[in-house]
């Protein structure tokens, strides 16, 4: 008898065998019982053409009649289309970019087709149907009796290894496997009613009807979300356990100079994150938060309270960004924020104070030896930078924080490269800037805590946003000009972002989301058009400047600052502003071609206006028409301003890899089955029941099954990163 650790070529043979390991990678018994079925024919409910109506979920019993491929019209791509017939009537099924399956689809041959009836040009079709050919020379009758039960399971599958060769692989294998071990400790099993992980497996390969393949798939999609969760919290636990230095929080320092100097007062929102964080900080144990919050909820602020309160112990703070705009921002900010105290051992600064020092890889050797200096012999209290900071040339004294800001673009390994530059490991402070729905900030970043700031500081006045549509109303245009021109007539600042550096497409936008919405580019602004056009045209005598990414480091950062000083009136730029850029003066943004960017990209962008006591205006500039998908996007962005909402519609409309993050593979392979958003409840639910049973076992000494099944994760995990890496 065999196991899951089986070999497969023990049951099917060594020549399936080698077929299934080269198409689908299963070597192991377990391995094909983790292929799951994408759904299943019905016998029972076999259709005729002639009474199919437009969605019909339908399986039909028919013979190719015809096929063609031909290109498509003005777009990339070909289509497929197959004529089949059951000699009722004629259903014409399709497929884009299939060519492939000419192959298999042979007039003549017979088989078993399902998918969702359409209707195009007058016509049903299925488009991208699941298909079981009928093997030659077999007799269809008996084949379609033949089905091994009820419902034919449909798999993922290529020419080379058909759906029913897998579905016949899995019988064979059922029919070998003993009684499976089950990881799932019965008490939790029981409490959720759910089938042992024998028979979920038995159910979805050979279910005996569609309810019991349900349940079996629930079982099977809540199990990889209580591994995960099982892993990040035991991970979290571990972390906790590490040693780490405790810096408390001192009376009379660096911190309490600068509260009591600070011209408004947290929010409550800052003030509860603060002391959670101060309860970490003093633990000798290192800090894993995460800090995420709305736009404009000012997480810098609890970022560098954090950062004194470490500097105050005699440590040093690391404020990782991920760009050089952003960093040098910080560091003015930071030195701006602390005046005096930023002068530590300077003339006219405190004696309380400290250095705040900045490193990135574009500034001139002479200022990265200097303050390579300062971070190695701790006079820089505060070092901010970019990726450079983790170059080996860099080391601290005493390295006590890391934040990371905008953590999105970091990757776990480039958090363990500061990691290592300290003594002990180093609290650590993640601050995201977009906001992420629950149960994605615990699949990705479930072993951090997660302090969340919602509210705005009080004062701040809502940014509206409109939506311009140039198609329908052409005039809206002018006007946008025209409210940028009274906004700087009053003394306050403009952005105008665009999707482009310059008209060449190819030759670049800081985002490349062309692979997003298709080809369909008639005339997309450009940063290097636009300000020219505008400049001598509907914004002339005002000062206006141009930002990208593509400009030498030098030039952003003289722009950025005498934008932040009030001398530039509109700031032209791509999405490098999108992150971060705090300045309050400016009131009023036009995004062009909004359409082109992503939902929680243009809530970032609109960030950067209202930031200060005016209210803010952003205005969305689209081509596109009403009641387009692209239209209502936009849409959803002007009505309403709760980013979690907003990731939230945007996540919805990503692939699954991608609401994960591209760090996040190792997890990834894993979750066949399971959505972060779509399984939110179940999601939660395995978070509650593992952080249960660790609390109770926290080694899970009593769980010798799961705790085997949780090493092996762990194992493929690491191979899975060892081979993105
Ligand atoms: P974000 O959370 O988007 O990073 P910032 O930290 O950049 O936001 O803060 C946005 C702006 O709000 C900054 O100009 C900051 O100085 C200001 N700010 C932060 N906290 C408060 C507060 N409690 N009251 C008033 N203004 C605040
Ligand atoms: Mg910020």
């Amino acid at each position: 008898m065999a196991t899951l650790e089986s070999k497969v070529s023990a049951v099917v043979g060594d020549r399936t065998a080698k077929v299934l390991n080269s198409v689908l990678g299963v070597t192991t018994l377990g391995d094909l019982m983790r292929h799951y079925p994408r759904r299943y024919m019905v016998r029972g409910e076999l259709s005729d053409i002639s009474e199919l109506r437009e969605g019909d979920e339908t399986t039909i019993v028919a013979q190719i009649y015809s096929t063609t491929n031909r290109p498509l019209r003005g777009r990339k791509g070909s289509i497929l289309e197959v004529v089949v017939t059951d000699g009722t009537d004629k259903l014409s099924l399709t497929f884009f970019n299939q060519a492939w399956r000419e192959k298999d689809l042979k007039v003549g041959r017979q088989g078993l087709f399902a998918g969702k009836v359409g209707v195009f040009n007058n016509k049903k079709q299925l488009a991208h149907p699941d298909y079981e050919l009928i093997p030659d020379g077999s007799d269809v009758d008996s084949a379609v009796e033949g089905f091994a039960g009820k419902f034919l399971p449909v798999y993922p599958a290529s020419s080379k290894l058909p759906s029913w060769k897998i579905s016949q692989c899995a019988q064979l294998a059922i029919g070998a496997l003993d009684e499976i071990d089950d990881f799932l400790p019965d008490s939790i099993r029981e409490k959720h009613n759910y089938p042992t992980l024998h028979q979920a497996l038995v159910q979805l390969h050979q279910p005996a009807d569609l309810d019991h393949a349900e349940t079996a798939r629930e079982r099977l999609t809540f199990d990889e979300a209580f591994l995960l969760q099982s892993l990040l919290v035991m991970r979290r636990n571990e972390l906790k356990k590490l040693n780490s230095t405790s810096r408390k929080k001192i009376t009379g320092g660096l911190l309490d100079t600068f509260d009591k100097s600070l011209p408004f007062e947290l929010t409550a929102g800052q003030v509860a994150v603060c002391k959670e964080i101060e309860g970490d900080l003093a633990q000798p144990h290192p800090m894993h938060r995460l800090l995420q919050g709305e736009v404009g909820s000012g997480k810098t602020i609890v970022a560098l309270r954090a950062m004194l309160a470490v500097v105050d112990s005699g440590g040093q703070a690391a404020l990782l960004a991920p760009t050089e705009v952003l960093a040098a921002q910080h560091l003015r900010t930071i030195q701006g924020q602390l005046g005096a105290l930023a002068q530590g051992g300077m003339l006219g600064g405190s004696e309380k104070g400290t250095q705040v020092t900045l490193i990135t890889g574009s500034q001139s050797a002479q200022a990265r030896k200097e303050a390579v200096a300062k971070a190695a012999d701790g006079t820089a209290g505060i070092v901010t930078g970019t990726h450079a900071l983790l170059g080996e040339s860099v080391v601290f004294k005493d390295l006590g924080l890391i934040v990371v800001d905008e953590q999105h673009r970091f990757g776990v390994e480039q958090r363990d490269a500061l990691k290592e530059k300290a003594v002990l490991p180093p609290h650590l402070l993640v601050m995201t800037a977009t906001p992420i729905p629950r149960t994605v900030a615990m699949t990705v970043f479930g072993d951090l805590d997660v302090s969340t700031l919602r509210e705005l500081p009080l004062g701040r006045q809502p940014i509206t946003t409109h939506v311009i549509p140039v198609k329908e109303k052409p005039n809206y245009l002018e006007r946008a000009w025209t409210r940028i021109r009274e906004e700087v007539s009053q003394g306050h600042q403009a952005y105008i972002v665009a999707p482009r550096i310059c008209a060449d497409p190819d030759a670049g936008a800081d985002a490349d989301l062309d692979f997003l919405f298709g080809e369909e580019s008639d005339e997309i602004s450009s940063v290097e058009e636009l300000a020219p056009m505008l400049h001598s045209g509907p914004l002339q005598g005002l000062k206006i400047a141009i930002l990208h990414g593509r400009l030498p480091a030098e030039q952003k950062e003289a722009t950025m600052q005498a934008f932040s000083r009030g001398e530039i009136d509109v700031l032209v730029s791509t999405t490098v502003i999108e992150v971060g850029v705090d300045v309050p003066n400016a009131t009023i943004m036009v995004i062009m071609d909004a359409d082109r960017f992503g939902v929680s990209q243009l809530h970032q962008l609109r960030g950067r206006v209202g930031r200060g006591t005016s209210p803010g205006l952003c205005l969305l500039v689209s081509h596109c028409e009403d009641l387009t998908p692209a239209r209502e996007r936009l849409n959803a962005v002007a009505a309403t301003l709760d980013g979690f909402e907003l990731s939230r519609i945007d996540l919805e409309q990503r692939r699954e890899g991608d609401v994960l993050g591209r760090n996040q593979s190792g997890t990834q392979s894993h979750l066949r089955l399971l959505r972060v958003l779509r399984d939110e409840s179940l999601i939660e639910q395995a978070r509650d029941d593992a952080e249960q049973l660790i609390a109770q076992d926290n080694n899970l000494s009593h769980y010798p099954a799961l705790r085997k099944e949780l090493a092996r994760l762990q194992r493929d995990q690491a191979v899975d990163y060892l081979d993105k890496g």
